[in-house]
């Protein structure tokens, strides 16, 4: 049968995948099969593709294009080296590349591929994409859009109608799909975006704070037109820390030999907390739930009927993207196919029915319980000792690794029990204790933090490490079955044994308490989200005091003041009435 391979053309990555023994797999060539969206001229003038030619962007930007995907559609001529060359022509070098490497991995020639486009993409677009593949020697047996294969990849095997919400966010573009899936057979009911949003503007606005801090800090003025490698270096640091910052509370930078001052090399070095991170792009990341909100107006839809979230793209592991999904939709969104690689998967999905055979899936390793510690919190409005402070979450893919801040909760606290909790209930107590241990603390003052890492592999090893920040003082241990399956009655039998053993469900032993966690109460929350959701109703005014009161209402329970954070709330809740 001849193959018929499925690629995703993205604007800063690309991907090729097959159905091999009945499941979608990303082509890899000794990598993780992401080949950047990259084409360039060595000083040789052979051709580069992928990684070669992203990484001489910097050096040789003359001989080097990206993002050309923005330029499909457009007769604008491309300059490279010597000779000029329209968008689907530096495109079909990126093609060639991917059917090259599944050539080689396949062991055959590869003639026929699904190529996917945005649901946005114009017919111009959509047939410079089809001439990309055709100069490449590809027969484009479809051009699908991105939704459509992103929903394949998780609901190929869905008979019922679904409806489903793909929130794609990658490195340079932002889009939000609404699609109706029914038998295999997809509809795109509404798709929005913004073309210029993703990871590198997430990136800049890093660099921008890096640069501020040579400046006040180091005494360096540093600019992009003077400084294109000292920037670049910022901007690999500042991508580098983003993405620690997507599995830890904190991500250190550090670059030697920045610059010179007063004849001495000034090294950086800078903390950047997950917080802080969330802080600077929280205007884009409200941006993309406008989107989202527009999306369901287009489709003329209620949050409460879509089905599934997916996401899509790399830039939706930072975790505030799907902790503001949940907040909205009420339910976690789906991203345990790689966002990386989702697109790609359901274009080979396609691919494979094309080919005729229709049994295709991804085959996944994910978590079917929601790994946790317990903190001080609340749980339905009330304060609780308990509180579950989920770290990886059911159906993440595993591997899995997570690091969570936690503060101490007075001075001088001597230790701190961690405790590990398998389940999905507010309240820790109604989950199952699957570790308890006593890390004994160093005597720091009040709020010190202590972070808590949890790493799941594949056979259900669970390592924990928890570290008080300040000294490095560690605490490890190892959970070697997490993953075995309790039955419901086992569940319940460890449910009360562990209530009996706590007795009531209040403070803990002297000297050994609960850390704070840094999540929102679940009525601060919801007053967040409703307050959110009545923010396009309301007046100029009204919005920004509106947006005010959020903020302060976060910021409170954030810092744990449950009272200033309450006192707002009301002030809110007097708007929101008006407002409706
Ligand atoms: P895509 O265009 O879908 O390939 O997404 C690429 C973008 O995802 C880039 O901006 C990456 O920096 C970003 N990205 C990849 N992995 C992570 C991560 N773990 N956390 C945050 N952003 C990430």
């Amino acid at each position: 049968m001849e193959p018929i391979v499925g690629i995703d053309l993205g604007t800063t990555n690309s991907e090729i995948a097959y159905i091999i023994e009945g499941n979608a797999i990303v082509l890899e060539d000794n990598d993780n099969g992401i080949v950047p969206s990259c084409v360039g001229l060595d000083d040789q003038g052979t051709i580069l593709v992928g990684e070669a030619a992203r990484n001489q962007a910097v050096a040789a930007p003359e001989r080097t294009v990206l993002s050309v995907k923005r330029r499909m559609g457009s007769d604008e001529k491309i300059r490279l080296g010597d000779a000029d060359y329209l968008p689907q022509e530096i495109s079909a070098f990126i093609v060639k590349s991917l059917k090259s490497r599944a050539e080689k991995i396949l062991g055959r020639t590869v003639n026929r591929a699904v190529i996917t486009v945005p649901a946005y993409f114009t017919d111009a677009q959509r047939q410079a994409t089809r001439e990309a593949g055709e100069i490449a020697g590809l027969e484009v047996a479809r051009i699908i859009n991105e939704p459509t294969a992103a929903s394949l990849a998780y609901e190929s095997e869905q008979k019922a109608p679904r409806r489903i919400l793909v929130y794609d966010l990658g490195g340079g573009t932002f889009d939000v799909s609404i699609v109706r899936i029914e038998e295999g057979v997809v509809e795109v009911l509404a798709s929005t975006g913004d073309n210029r949003l993703g990871g590198d503007d997430f990136d800049q606005k890093i660099v921008d704070l890096l640069a501020a801090h040579c400046r006040d800090q180091l005494g360096l003025k540093l600019s992009p037109e003077t400084d294109p490698m000292v920037f670049a270096r910022l901007k690999r640091a500042a991508e580098t820390a983003k993405k620690t910052l997507s599995s830890a509370p904190y991500a250190l930078i550090e670059e030697d030999h920045i610059g010179r001052k007063k004849f001495q090399d000034r090294h950086l070095s800078y903390e950047l907390s997950r917080t802080d991170f969330e802080e600077l792009i929280l205007d884009e990341v409200d941006r993309t739930m406008e989107s989202v909100n527009q999306a369901l107006k287009d489709a003329s839809l209620l949050p409460s009927a879509i089905d599934k979230i997916i996401l899509v793209g790399g830039s939706t592991r930072i975790p505030m993207i799907p902790r503001r999904l949940e907040a909205k939709f009420g339910r976690a969104p789906h991203g345990e196919i790689d966002p990386d690689l989702c697109v790609a998967l359901g274009a080979a999905i396609q691919g494979g029915r094309e080919m005729g055979i229709d049994a295709t899936g991804v085959l996944l390793d994910v978590t079917p319980y929601t790994f946790g510690t317990s903190a001080l919190g609340e749980v339905n409005g009330q304060p609780c000792m308990t509180t579950f402070v989920p770290l990886i979450r059911r159906n993440t893919k595993l591997p899995a690794a997570r690091t969570e801040a936690f503060c101490t909760l007075y001075d001088d606290q001597e230790a701190v029990d961690v405790k590990v909790f398998q389940g999905e209930n507010p309240d820790a107590l109604d989950n199952i204790q699957i570790g308890k241990y006593t890390f004994e603390l160093s005597r720091q003052p009040e709020g010190s933090v202590v972070t808590l890492h949890f790493d799941l592999d594949v056979n259900g090893i669970l390592k924990i490490e928890a570290v008080e920040k300040d000294t490095g003082k560690k605490l490890n241990a190892v959970i070697e079955n997490a993953l075995s399956r309790f039955s419901e009655d086992e569940m319940a039998a460890s449910r009360e044994r562990i209530q009996t053993l706590w007795g009531e469900k209040t403070a803990p032993e002297d000297g050994q308490t609960a850390v704070q966690a840094n999540t929102l109460p679940p009525d601060v929350s919801e007053m967040l989200n409703r307050a959110e959701s009545l923010l396009d109703d309301a007046s100029v005014e009204d919005r920004d005091e509106m947006i005010n009161l959020m903020e302060d209402i976060a910021d409170a329970a954030r810092a744990g003041d449950l009272e200033a954070a309450r006192e707002r709330m009301a002030e809110l809740d007097d708007i929101l009435f008006y407002i409706g």
